[in-house]
C-alpha cells in the first residue's frame, strides 16, 4: 500500500506513542488519552484522516506534553485513522493502519496539537536469489514461531507466505508479540529492507533459540510435576486399597510418620532439629534414592536413643541391702561396699563425681549379677557391653557415616538397649582392651567415664553429642594388672575372689538351683537336688574358682529331669517326684570329669603338689621329676615358660649346692639327665611360683624320699634356698582348699595376706609361712625312715599320669 503514498514530503498532525511500535501495512486499535495526541487524531480525522506516528520510550512522554521534547526520533511511520468514533461513555474507539516510513522532520507547531514536516519513505525494489531464499528462511522460521504460540489464526500464517517484499516481510516480523520495544524501533529505523529482513532473521532465530528453551524449560518441569503426581496418585490409591485391606495401621507415608516420631521425640532440640535436617535431607532425595537407606538407619538410631528425663525415687540404702541380699549369697565384704558407694551416692547427688565402681575376680563369682542387683535397687535399667578384644577406638566410637555399614560404637549401641539415659552399665572384660595402629580405645573410654566430659560424649556415627552423665557405670575385670593405669585411676576397685566349696554349695541351694528349676518349668516338689549331689557336681564335675560351670551342670540336670517329668505327665501320671542324690549324678551327667582328693593319693617320689594362678582362678598342679642315668642333662616338657624353665635350672643348682646336706652323692648329677614335667602339657605354664615345688620334686626324685600327698605349696626360690614372696595367695589356697589339701606351705612375707583368706580356708587348712627351702623340705618330704630306694630306669617309662592333676583349660567346661 506504500504505492498509494504519492507525496514525498508532508506536513502532517504528531500523534506520540509511549513504548509502542505501529509499523507500517499494521493495523491496530489503540486508546489516547485526551492530551495533544489525542486532538491530531480529532483534526486528522476531520481532513485527510493521516497522522505522523512517532515512537518514544514512556520516560520521554512527559516532555510532548509539556511541548519541550528533548529530541524527536529520525522516523515515524504515516498512518491512517480508520475509525474515531466517540462513544456515548465518553471513551473513544480508534483504528489506526500503518502506511509507509517517514523521516520526522521539523516541527510546526505544539499547541493545541504538533504539527510536523516529514518525508516519506518507500522501500526501493529488489529482488535476488539471495533475497528469496532469505526470505524463505524467515518464512519458515515464523512458521515455527507460531506452532509455539499457541492460537495464531490460520489465515495469519497464509498472509506471511504470500508476503513479498523483503521489507514487508521483516516489518511483519516485528509484530511478533515477543520483541522488545528497542528491537522493533531498531527495524524501524533501518531502510535497506535487505538489512532489515537480515536483522529480522537474526533477531527471529534469537526468540526461537529462547521459546524452544522456554518450552524445554516447561517440559521438564512438567514432567517432574507429573511423575510426583503420578506418585501422589498412586499413592493415594495404595491408601485406599490398604485401608479398605484393613491394614490401616501403617497407611501413612514414611515421611509422614518420620516427621511424626520426631514430633513426638522426647528430647532436647539439638536431637529433633538434627532429625528434621536428615528428615528434609530424605525427602528431597526421595526414598528410592541411594542414600536413603543410610538416612533412614541413621533417623531410626536417633529415634530410638534414649533422650527423655526420667525422676527416680530416693535411693533406700535398706532396700538396696535387701535386694544385694535377695540375689547374692554371702560376699558381705563386697555388699557393704556397694552399700557404702550408694549411701555416697544418695547424700551427694549428682554433686558428686561418683567413682566408678570396678569388680576384678575370677569368671562366675557373680561381678555381672552383682552388677543387675544395684540396678534394681536403684531401680534403673540394665545394660552391658563387652569390651574384651577391642583394638579399635572405632568400636567405642563408632563410624563416621561416610563408612559403608557405618554404625555407632559399643557404648550408645548399648544405650540404645537400655532404652533409657539412666541404665546402670556394666563394662565387662575391662583388662581385656587392646591397643593398636587405628587409635587408642582406653582415651575413648576414659571420655565415656570421666563425668567431666561424658555429658556430651561424641559419637561418630551419631554426630551430635550425647549425655552419659547419668548413666552409672561399672566395669569388671579378671585381673588389675592390665587395666591401663589412667583408667584404672578412675576407678574404685572392688577384688571378689573364688568361692570355697562352702560358699558354692550355699549358692547352689539358696540360688543357681531355684533359678535352674524356675527356668526349666520345674517345682519344688517335682525336683529335689540333695546336698551331696551339689558336693558331688562341685568336686567331681567342676573345677573352677566361681560358680559358672556349677551352674551349668544343674541346667543340664534340670533339663534332663524336665524332660522325664514332661514324658511321665505326658502320660497321665498325676505326681511325679525326683530325687537326685550323689549317686544319681553319674546316672544323668555321666562319669565324673575330675576326681577329687589329690591328698588322699598314695606319697609319691618325685612328684610335688603345687598351685598356680591364672585370671580364671587358681588350680592345684604336680610337678614330676625323672632321673634317669645320664651325663647331666636337664629336659623340660609341659610347656613351661621361661621363668619356669630358669626355676628348673635353679633348684637343679641348689640341689647341687645341697649335696652334701641332702646325702646325694656329688657324682650324682654328671651320671644323670633330669626330666622335669608338668602335665597337662596343652596349658601353657610359667610364674617363678612354682620355684619350691620344683625343687622339692627334685630332691624328692634325687633323694628317694617321698612327697607327701596333703601338703601344697607356692613360694619362688633363689639359689641358696631363701623363698620369696607370690601372688594371688587367695586364689591358690582356695585351689589347694577344693582339692582337699590339708597343708599349705606359703612365704613367710605372704603371711601377712592370710587374715584375708576365707575363714574357712583358714580353718580347713595348716598354713605354714617358711622363708627357707630346708623348713619346706622338713614339712614337704616324708621322713628318711621310710624312705624307698629310688628308681632309676635307663629308659625313660611313662608313669600314669594321675588324672586329677589335669588342669582343665581356662574357661573350658
Ligand atoms: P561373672 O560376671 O563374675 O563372670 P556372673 O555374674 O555371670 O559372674 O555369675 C555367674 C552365675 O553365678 C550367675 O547366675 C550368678 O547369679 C551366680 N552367682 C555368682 N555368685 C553368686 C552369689 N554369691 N550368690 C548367688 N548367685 C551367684
Amino acid at each position: 500500500m506504500t504505492d498509494s503514498i504519492e507525496t514525498t514530503e508532508r506536513e502532517l498532525p504528531l500523534v506520540v506513542l509511549g513504548e509502542m511500535v505501529i509499523m507500517p501495512n499494521m493495523t491496530v486499535p489503540l486508546q489516547v488519552g485526551q492530551g495533544k495526541s489525542y486532538r491530531a487524531m480529532e483534526q486528522a480525522w476531520e481532513a485527510d484522516r493521516e497522522v505522523l506516528l512517532i515512537f518514544v520510550a514512556e520516560s520521554e512522554i512527559e516532555s510532548y506534553k509539556s511541548g519541550h521534547p528533548q529530541q524527536v526520533p529520525p522516523v515515524g511511520v504515516i498512518a491512517r485513522l480508520e475509525e474515531f468514533i466517540k462513544l456515548p461513555d465518553g471513551t473513544v474507539r480508534i483504528i489506526l493502519e500503518g502506511l509507509a516510513r517517514a523521516h520526522v522532520g521539523t516541527v510546526l507547531q505544539i499547541e493545541p496539537y504538533y504539527r510536523v514536516h516529514c518525508v516519506s519513505i518507500s522501500d526501493p525494489e529488489v529482488q535476488s536469489m539471495e533475497i528469496e531464499a532469505l526470505m524463505e528462511t524467515v518464512k519458515q522460521q515464523l512458521d515455527e514461531f507460531v506452532d509455539h504460540l499457541a492460537e495464531v489464526p490460520q489465515d495469519a500464517v497464509a498472509f506471511v507466505h504470500r508476503i513479498d517484499r523483503p521489507g514487508h516481510l521483516a516489518d511483519v516480523v516485528t509484530w511478533a508479540p515477543a520483541f522488545e520495544f528497542e528491537e522493533r524501533i531498531e527495524m524501524l529505523n533501518e531502510l535497506d529492507p535487505v538489512v532489515r529482513l537480515r536483522r529480522a532473521q537474526v533477531l527471529l532465530a534469537r526468540h526461537l533459540e529462547l521459546l524452544r528453551l522456554r518450552q524445554k524449560i516447561q517440559q521438564d518441569t512438567k514432567e517432574v510435576l507429573d511423575q510426583s503426581q503420578r506418585e501422589y496418585f498412586l499413592r493415594e490409591q495404595m491408601r485406599v486399597i490398604r485401608r479398605e485391606l484393613g491394614e490401616d495401621d501403617d497407611v501413612d507415608d514414611p515421611i509422614d510418620e518420620l516427621k511424626r516420631k520426631i514430633a513426638e521425640l522426647s528430647a532436647p532440640d539439638y536431637v529433633k532439629d538434627q532429625a528434621t535436617h536428615e528428615l528434609k535431607r530424605l525427602a528431597q532425595q526421595g526414598m528410592n534414592s541411594p542414600e536413603a537407606g543410610v538416612i533412614r538407619t541413621y533417623l531410626d538410631w536417633l529415634l530410638n536413643l534414649p533422650w527423655a528425663t526420667e525422676e527416680f525415687p530416693e535411693i533406700s540404702i535398706i532396700q538396696a541391702q535387701q535386694v544385694l541380699d535377695e540375689d547374692h549369697f554371702g560376699l558381705e565384704k563386697v555388699k557393704e561396699r556397694i552399700l557404702e558407694y550408694l549411701a555416697v551416692r544418695k547424700l551427694a547427688g549428682s554433686k558428686m563425681r561418683s567413682p566408678i565402681l570396678c569388680f576384678v575376680g575370677p569368671p562366675g563369682v557373680g561381678k555381672t549379677s552383682l552388677g543387675r542387683s544395684i540396678a534394681r535397687a536403684l531401680g534403673r535399667r540394665f545394660a552391658r557391653t563387652s569390651l574384651g578384644g577391642i583394638r579399635d577406638e572405632a568400636e567405642i566410637r563408632g563410624h563416621r557415616r561416610t563408612y559403608i555399614g557405618a554404625m555407632p560404637g559399643r557404648v550408645i549401641q548399648g544405650m540404645k538397649t537400655a532404652k533409657s539415659r539412666y541404665p546402670v552399665y556394666i563394662l565387662d572384660e575391662i583388662d581385656k582392651v587392646g591397643q593398636d595402629f587405628r587409635g587408642d580405645p582406653t582415651s575413648a573410654l576414659l571420655e565415656v567415664l570421666d563425668p567431666e566430659q561424658n555429658n556430651a560424649f561424641s559419637d561418630h556415627y551419631l554426630e551430635i553429642p550425647y549425655d552419659l552423665s547419668q548413666v552409672v557405670f561399672i566395669a569388671t575385670a579378671n585381673q588389675l594388672e592390665p587395666i591401663p593405669g589412667p583408667l584404672r585411676d578412675r576407678m574404685e576397685i572392688i577384688e571378689i575372689g573364688g568361692y570355697t566349696e562352702d560358699e558354692k554349695l550355699g549358692i547352689a541351694q539358696g540360688f543357681l538351683v531355684r533359678k535352674q528349676r524356675e527356668f526349666h518349668g520345674l517345682t519344688a516338689e517335682q525336683l529335689t537336688i540333695t546336698g551331696a549331689a551339689i558336693t558331688k557336681l562341685i568336686r567331681e564335675y567342676t573345677r573352677e574358682a566361681g560358680v559358672r560351670n556349677l551352674e551349668r551342670e544343674l541346667a543340664s540336670l534340670c533339663r534332663k529331669v524336665a524332660r522325664k517329668v514332661a514324658s511321665l505327665v505326658d502320660a497321665g501320671e498325676q505326681s511325679v517326684m525326683f530325687t537326685i542324690d550323689a549317686d544319681d549324678v553319674a546316672e544323668y551327667l555321666g562319669a565324673e570329669r575330675y576326681s577329687f582328693g589329690l591328698a588322699e593319693e598314695k606319697d609319691e617320689v618325685g612328684v610335688a603338689t603345687g598351685v598356680s594362678w591364672s585370671p580364671t582362678g587358681g588350680d592345684t598342679i604336680s610337678i614330676e621329676v625323672l632321673p634317669m642315668r645320664g651325663k647331666g642333662l636337664l629336659q623340660l616338657t609341659g610347656q613351661l615358660g621361661d621363668v619356669m624353665k630358669e626355676s628348673a635350672q635353679a633348684a637343679l643348682s641348689y640341689a647341687r649346692y645341697r649335696a652334701d646336706q641332702l646325702g646325694i652323692d656329688p657324682n650324682y648329677f654328671d651320671e644323670h639327665n633330669i626330666h622335669v614335667h608338668v602335665p597337662e602339657g596343652a596349658v601353657p605354664k610359667d610364674g617363678p611360683s612354682a620355684g619350691i615345688t620344683l625343687t622339692t620334686a627334685l630332691i624328692s626324685a634325687m633323694t628317694g624320699r617321698a612327697v607327701r600327698r596333703d601338703v601344697a605349696m607356692t613360694g619362688e626360690v633363689t639359689l641358696r634356698g631363701k623363698v620369696l614372696p607370690i601372688g594371688g595367695l587367695k586364689e591358690k589356697t582356695l585351689a589347694a582348699h577344693r582339692a582337699g589339701i590339708k597343708t599349705f606351705i606359703l612365704p613367710k612375707d605372704n603371711a601377712k595376706d592370710i587374715a584375708e583368706l576365707p575363714r574357712k580356708v583358714r580353718e580347713d587348712l595348716q598354713l605354714i609361712p617358711v622363708s627357707s627351702m630346708d623348713e619346706v623340705l622338713k614339712i614337704a618330704l616324708v621322713p628318711a625312715t621310710v624312705t624307698v630306694a629310688p628308681t632309676v630306669p635307663d629308659i625313660i617309662v611313662p608313669r600314669a599320669v594321675v588324672p586329677d592333676v589335669i588342669m582343665p583349660r581356662p574357661g573350658a567346661a
